[in-house]
């Protein structure tokens, strides 16, 4: 074979593959963008587990009219413009590769109004030669993205798609996960014509409540906080307290700068600290936060930005060791006091 450059398409469908494994992982593209336009109101709508609609709907400031066809194209992006910015990156997107790899592996509509324009306008594209119509529409301030039939031009890869409850559980995570970081937005989460989830928007001092929203109050009521400083590091949140480990590690939940993260080093901090209070087949539940200047972190690992490389690994572990030991340690004692004072 000759050496040849590949079609859009066919690029963007490749690219897709590390970005779009799942409906949860189009969820979670879509609702990090319109977190990235400031929407503070965001509903999520899925038919049959997103196999077969997804639906997001923001209140963000929307894309202009001229940008709705650039938006869908692959590396486009309004987020970064040359190498200094990923040094300092806060938005959650910033490759410009999640509207380009989900609407070539779906029938993709983009809907949106700007709040200079007098008229919402649409993109529509059906994954098959990126050719994008812009009609007329109604739509309020923000973003609307629909998603039909993902994966129905790829039939490989729609076959691994799961059972509609397992991909629902996929994206209820997803869900959940953004909510606990981003309490500031109001989120709704419907699966075919039925509330799920509904989380108001919260200010600051009563995050707790959205919190116990996501984790359940059982979770808040026997939860010690967190806190912890170190040049510039700063670690919050709640962990259970001794001898409330659970038998899954389905209450995990840490985030850097907002990002949603499983990382090895964190979990490790969290499990020294709790060594010899729990048993290595008890898991501590915990929604841990950390935010450090984002130079000192690395982001771009992996297209779907799950990891996250900490410059300063040691000093960030012990930061989380340390604090997590002294509010369990604190906890300790201040039981032994109500203890003796009973
Ligand atoms: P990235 O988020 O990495 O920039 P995307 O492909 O996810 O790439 O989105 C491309 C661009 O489209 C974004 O940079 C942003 O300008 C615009 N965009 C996407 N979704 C929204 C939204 N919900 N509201 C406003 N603008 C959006
Ligand atoms: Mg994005």
């Amino acid at each position: 074979m000759t050496i040849k450059i590949l079609p859009a398409i066919l690029a963007n469908q490749i690219a897709a593959g590390e970005v779009v494994e799942r409906p949860a992982s189009v969820i979670k593209e879509l609702v990090e963008n319109s977190i990235d336009a400031g929407a503070t109101d965001i509903l999520i709508e899925l038919d049959k587990g997103g196999h077969k609609r997804m639906l997001i709907r923001d209140n963000g400031k929307g894309i202009p009219k001229e940008e709705l066809s650039l938006a869908l194209s692959r590396h486009a992006t309004s987020k970064i413009q040359d190498i200094d910015d990923l040094e300092s990156i806060t938005s959650l997107g910033f490759r410009g590769e999640a509207l380009a790899s989900i609407s070539s592996v779906s029938r993709l509509t983009l809907t949106s109004k700007t709040a200079d324009q007098t008229e919402a306008w649409q993109a529509h594209s059906e994954g098959r030669d990126m050719q994008i119509q812009l009609n007329p529409a109604a739509h309020p301030k923000g973003c609307s993205v629909e998603v039909l039939d993902l994966f129905f031009n790829t039939p490989a890869r729609r076959k691994f798609l799961k059972a509609e409850k397992t991909e629902f559980q996929h994206i209820e995570e997803i869900i959940k996960r953004i909510a606990l970081s981003h309490y500031e937005v109001a989120f709704t989460l419907k699966h075919n014509g039925r509330v799920v989830h509904r989380f108001p928007a919260v200010v600051e001092e009563l995050k707790h409540k959205r919190i116990a929203n996501v984790c359940g109050q059982g979770f808040v009521d026997t939860s010690i906080a967190i806190h912890g400083e170190f040049e510039g590091v700063v670690i919050t949140g709640w962990c259970n307290a001794v001898g409330q480990g659970r038998r899954t590690n389905d209450l995990q939940y840490s985030f850097v700068n907002g990002r949603m993260m499983k990382d090895k080093v964190i979990i490790h901090a969290i499990r020294q600290a709790f060594e010899g209070m729990i048993d290595s087949q008890t898991y501590p539940s915990f929604v841990l936060f950390i935010t450090m200047p984002p130079d000192e972190l690395d982001i771009n690992v992996h297209p779907a930005k799950h990891e996250v490389r900490f410059h300063k690994t040691r000093q960030v572990h012990d930061l989380i060791y340390k604090s997590i030991s002294d509010a369990l340690l604190l906890s300790a004692s201040t039981s032994e006091i109500e203890f003796t004072q009973e």
